[in-house]
């Protein structure tokens, strides 16, 4: 087993490539900045093309030499093994994310256990990913072998790390292929941590490999890299664009999970009690820096003004603070983050749109940190950037409709398509609306509970096309070979 340097955080911190901690050759570094406080607390490589190299050049080797002559089943062990030392140090896991990203206890917990879940859903799948015999002329056998790519690229955003790790690494290390890992220059600490912890269980060398920095240095490297065979996006619509373009340039296949503009549909017959809490839920959790955000909220015009009034009286109570006071709503990541936030806001005061409520800051919140009050803004035109556009904080758009038809056109009337909450107990209805929704996920009086480790993930339209999450995902990492043997 190598030896591992734990990482502390508070030091320099350094890329993964091949189990070692390696500085970038820019010999440059980042700042890691607390977004309770705005402070710089550690530092990160400013990685750069020639790192990437040093990465991709360690995860051809190693699964050149050593990986793919693991069998499946030991794949799984490893990959299992994993996932209990992640368990192991799942606190510790959390109290760096909660630092790293602002996140408030209960929800860096959360992600710390959905890793630890992927990890140990993708164990047990390793060996249950198989190919298929297909009938052709007589005298011939034909079948089909689920092979990995080799080596795979993972772009990672800044608002679930270790999730999105947990869902997109685990998922290709599972279906056999060696990784390299670009994490958001916003949200590194967790994910070197789980690499070290990947090496410690006995990962060989290159299986995991990561390299910190920006975007369009190293994001953009590792996306023109001849040596990537595929290509895992999860971020901007914008990114997943240039990331596609340069990915086009050798047709690198590429798996894009994009934004989102979700709607919560709630119609008169909805149990309002179940509704409400997972209705703010969805716009709150992570200060509403989620893709499946519930940002839109459509209310049928009958329980409009009851509900929303409703509505307003919880928002008027959460509150906001340091992450570690383990309020409702922790800071949002950055500066331009929340400069973001507020540009959405004053376009609504411009418009005229209303507030109907606002939650509070707390007076401990320091004024360097990136606080956010939820806001509830109601009778947001459907064609307003506020219901067309990802604001990424917890802002919710309220709107009413008319029926059932009115109720899908306002659902599908914008770019994205990843998730919808529809509420109702008309069980036809259910099953009609579902079938309108141009989305990937839709969730029918529920939004989405537990992480759903399980289940397929991804959008349509600019949500992208993605499907990671649940055994779908190991489609994504594998290409098909057909074998045909004429023995006739
Ligand atoms: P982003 O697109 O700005 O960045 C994502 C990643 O891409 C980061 O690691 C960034 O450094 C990198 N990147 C930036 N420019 C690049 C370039 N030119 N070439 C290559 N890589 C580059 O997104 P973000 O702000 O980190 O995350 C928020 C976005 O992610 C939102 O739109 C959100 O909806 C989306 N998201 C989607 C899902 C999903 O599953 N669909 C999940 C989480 C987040």
């Amino acid at each position: 087993m190598p030896e591992v340097a734990w990482r502390t955080i508070g030091r320099m911190q350094f890329n993964y490539i091949a189990n070692a901690q390696i500085p970038s050759s820019s010999g440059r570094t980042l700042p890691v900045i607390d977004p309770s406080d705005g402070q710089t607390f550690d530092e990160l490589q400013r990685g750069n093309a020639q790192d990437i190299d040093a990465a991709v050049q360690a995860a051809r080797q190693c699964f050149d030499a050593v990986w793919s002559k693991f069998s499946a089943a030991e794949r799984g062990r490893l990959l299992a093994k994993l996932s209990v030392k992640i368990a192991e140090h799942a606190e510790e896991l959390a109290r760096i994310e909660q630092r790293d990203c602002g996140k408030p206890t209960p929800q860096a917990r959360a992600d710390a256990l959905a890793l630890v879940r992927y990890f140990e859903f993708y164990a047990g799948a390793c060996d249950k990913l198989h190919g298929e015999t297909l009938p052709y002329q007589n005298g011939y056998s034909v079948f089909t072998w689920r092979e990995p790519h080799g080596v795979t690229g993972h772009v990672i955003p800044w608002n679930y790390p270790m999730q999105i790790f947990g869902r997109s690494v685990g998922g290709a290390l599972a279906a056999g292929n060696c990784c390299v890992v670009k994490p958001s220059e916003d949200a590194c600490l967790s994910l070197l941590k789980v690499a070290e912890l990947a090496a410690e269980v006995g990962f060989p060398a290159g299986a995991i490999n990561i390299v910190t920095g920006y975007g369009h240095e190293v994001g953009d490297a590792l996306a023109r890299h001849p040596g990537v065979d595929h290509i895992s996006f999860t971020g901007s619509p914008r990114v997943g664009t240039l990331i596609q373009q340069a990915a086009a340039e050798r047709h690198c296949p590429v798996t894009l999970e994009l934004g989102g503009k979700s709607p919560q549909i709630v119609f008169a017959d909805a149990d309002l009690d179940a509704a409400l809490p997972a209705v703010i839920n969805a716009i709150v959790q992570n200060a509403g820096q989620t893709c499946s955000a519930g940002s839109r909220l459509l209310v049928e015009q009958s329980i409009y003004e009851p509900l929303l009034e409703r509505l307003g009286k919880i928002f008027s109570n959460l509150r906001v603070g340091p992450a570690t006071m383990d309020l409702d709503v922790g800071p949002l990541i950055r500066q331009s983050q929340l400069q973001r936030v507020w540009d959405f806001l004053s376009d609504a005061q411009v418009a005229g749109i209303t507030m109907a409520a606002q939650g509070q800051i707390v007076d401990e919140a320091p004024e360097t940190g990136y606080y956010q009050a939820p806001t509830l803004l109601r009778d947001v035109p459907a064609e307003h950037r506020l219901a067309q556009e990802e604001v990424f904080g917890p802002v919710l758009a309220a709107m009413s409709f008319r029926d059932e038809e009115h109720a899908l056109e306002l659902a599908n009337a914008t770019h994205f398509g990843l998730v919808a909450g529809v509420w109702t107990r008309d069980g036809a209805r259910q099953f009609r609306v579902a079938r309108g929704l141009k989305s990937g996920q839709v969730f029918i009086n529920n939004y989405g509970a537990g992480g759903g480790v399980e289940l397929p993930f991804g959008g349509v339209k600019s949500s992208g096309y993605g499907r990671e999450k649940g055994f779908e995902a190991l489609y994504g990492f594998t290409t098909l070979k057909t074998v045909a043997v004429r023995h006739g």
